[in-house]
């Protein structure tokens, strides 16, 4: 048994999650893993739950939050989700 470090519940499935920078963080759910550890998008702060895009070292929920933020540099960021069209 595993206290979540988010909401203290103590639950037999917790599990751990290590971070690239060697902590490991105990949850009881993906939604509090989210909660601690999703980057927020900085246009729109939504919190990051899939790749998300990385420019310069801000992240970004999609192409569109990337570009509205990277001005030029935004111009070549693409989407890469779905199907590419014929
Ligand atoms: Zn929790
Ligand atoms: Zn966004």
């Amino acid at each position: 048994m595993a206290a979540c470090e988010v909401c203290g519940n103590d639950y037999w499935m917790a599990f751990e999650v290590r971070t690239v920078s060697g902590d490991t963080h105990t949850f009881d759910c993906l939604e509090c893993a989210a909660q601690k550890l999703a980057p927020i998008c900085e246009h729109c702060q939504v919190k990051i739950l899939g790749h998300g895009v990385e420019v310069s070292g801000r992240f970004f929920c999609c192409a569109h939050c990337a570009r509205a933020e990277e001005g030029d540099r935004g111009a070549e960021i693409r989407d890469a989700v779905g199907a590419r069209p014929a």
